[in-house]
């Protein structure tokens, strides 16, 4: 490869052009970089071999040789993942915080010449939404099927047993379903259990679902 000027030339108007905070994030300057005459001469023989031998387009070409020779710039730092915030809804039976439920979507369509709807718009109907309203119930529990309407919130409550996850509005035959088969009283709660899980259910609610009786076996 004979060295042809021309390119040491838009080199080196390259590397005028450049930001300084790309020499800096690279550990280096610009004056540092334009008045070394290895550097230049490195960056001038990488394109012209990238342009002349490889056959790439000079714009590649010419920012490649910067990475090659000069280090390629650090990618910026991820910012650090946010915390995961707490579920506001929880299936109080199996823990899940994932459920099925409905909602109403709006989106951009075909229309014939009769009026109607005769076709998606290109990417489908997916990616020509442009409106939808907040999902309402009935909900189901994606991993245990237990159905609710309103979403369950994941309430929990400290007793001296533990710490509990406070079911409401369950009647007494979905935890009997669920496998609960056995309560105890506590600080103005019940608490249900399975042998593997606990829940505890208000007096309040206690009163209403289960009819206040306290000594029946499920
Ligand atoms: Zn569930």
């Amino acid at each position: 490869m004979i060295l042809n000027n021309e390119y040491l030339e838009d080199m080196k108007e390259y590397v005028k052009n450049m930001e300084e905070s790309e020499f800096a994030k690279r550990g280096t300057t610009k004056a540092a970089v334009l008045g070394s005459q290895e550097t230049m001469e490195k960056l001038w023989v990488v394109y012209q071999k990238d342009v002349e031998d490889y056959g790439c387009d000079a714009e590649f070409s010419i920012s490649d040789a910067v990475n090659e020779v000069l280090g390629a710039a650090p990618l910026q730092k991820a910012e650090p993942a946010p915390e995961k915030i707490r579920a506001q809804y929880r299936c109080p039976f199996c823990g899940s915080e994932r459920f099925i439920g409905h909602q109403e979507i709006r989106a951009d369509v075909y229309v014939g010449g009769n009026g109607e709807f005769e076709d998606n718009l290109p990417g489908g109907m997916e990616a020509n939404i442009y409106d939808s309203s907040r999902p309402y119930g009935p909900f189901t529990c994606s991993k245990c099927g237990q159905e609710y309407d309103p979403l369950p919130e994941y309430k929990q409550v400290k007793l001296p047993r533990g710490t509990f996850t406070v079911v409401s509005g369950v009647y007494v035959q979905k935890c009997k379903k669920a496998g609960y088969s056995y309560h105890h009283e506590d600080n103005g709660y019940t608490v249900l259990g399975n042998g593997a899980r606990a829940l505890a259910v208000s007096n309040e609610d206690y009163n209403c679902y289960y009819g206040g009786q306290r000594s029946f076996i499920l």
